[in-house]
């Protein structure tokens, strides 16, 4: 069994900023961490992504918004919206992240890699058909289930998002197709404001909103009952995880209180459900996590259960 760590050297060029929670020193934290973690890093398949192409980027994205993008950022870029900042480099950045997540599906499905982390910027949760939003650009983990639905003729995908913000743009992404089933556990009311228990899709949408500092076992507890209701009398092809780490204790976008212990448990607890279901296949985003020390950590503990 191959677990591979993906990533593309152009998600550095996503310049936002230092004073920005979302920066290029995330990335590099995660790279930082491998040190302390010699045979992890071995064990690994350790994978250079490719680029979405624009004609994969409008299974979810309209094309004006596409071509847009590319145009702002050849221009030198600036504000997206109130949140997002693109730089020249976010559209190579972007357009990585999502390619990332795609080879990762192909690798999933083609025996290459049954399981992937992929180790990406810009995230993807929050970004809308035709917008941006909340440090998003381009709908890294929706695209993955449509282009694994279109490409690899996946009947059913299961996505579990753990960041601590409402997943509102896969939500909008994802919510006309009953092959896709959407989990989402997240803070509330919060940022982004969505995310209510009652918004249900066609009924393949199963939102947990949650108050902020509980005990972690009840956020453990409450993710582990939604994907087991997402999954009543559906077997997914293929499980997507939005990694937003902004969940662990002390982020400053967040008010979650998992530790270590728990990003290990919720990761190995998917592996076990995968691998009842689909052979294991696990395809991991990150989305977000503002200490870099402890997003570097957790994706070692994430790492370490996924392969
Ligand atoms: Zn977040």
């Amino acid at each position: 069994m191959t677990t591979a760590f993906v990533s593309h050297s152009d998600c550095g060029r996503h310049d936002t900023g230092w004073g920005a929670p979302e920066h290029v020193g995330r990335i590099r934290a995660i790279t930082r961490a491998f040190r302390e973690r010699p045979e992890l890093f071995m064990r690994l398949l350790h994978h250079e992504g490719r680029h979405a192409l624009p004609a994969e980027l409008v299974l979810v994205h309209d094309l004006e918004y596409i071509r847009g993008m590319h145009a702002f950022a050849l221009a030198g870029g600036g504000r997206l919206d109130p949140d997002t900042v693109a730089s020249e480099g976010s559209w190579a950045a972007a357009t990585a992240a999502a390619g990332c997540v795609l080879d990762a599906v192909d690798m999933s499905f083609d025996g290459r890699a049954l399981r992937s982390f992929c180790a990406i910027r810009p995230p993807g949760h929050h970004a809308l058909r035709d917008s941006s939003m909340g440090f998003c650009i381009f709908g890294n983990v929706a695209l993955a289930a449509h282009y694994a639905r279109r490409t690899h003729r996946a009947d059913r995908v299961l996505i579990i998002d753990w960041d601590v913000h409402h997943g509102n743009g896969t939500q909008a992404l994802v919510e006309h197709d009953p092959g896709i089933h959407f989990v989402s556990m997240h803070q509330w009311p919060w940022y982004p404001g969505t995310g209510a228990a009652s918004e249900r899709g066609i009924g393949n949408l199963w939102n947990v909103p949650m108050p902020p500092g509980l005990p972690p076992a009840e956020y453990v507890d409450a993710l582990r009952t939604a994907i087991d209701a997402a999954t009543v009398g559906f077997i997914p092809d293929l499980v997507l995880i939005s990694a937003g780490f902004d969940s662990l204790a002390g982020d400053p976008l967040g008010g979650f209180t998992l530790e270590m212990e728990h990003v290990a448990v919720l990761t190995r607890e998917v592996v076990e459900r995968a691998t009842a279901w689909c052979k294991g296949r696990v395809v991991s985003a990150l989305e977000g996590g503002y200490v870099p020390e402890r997003l570097g950590e957790a994706c070692m503990v994430h790492l370490e259960q996924l392969g």
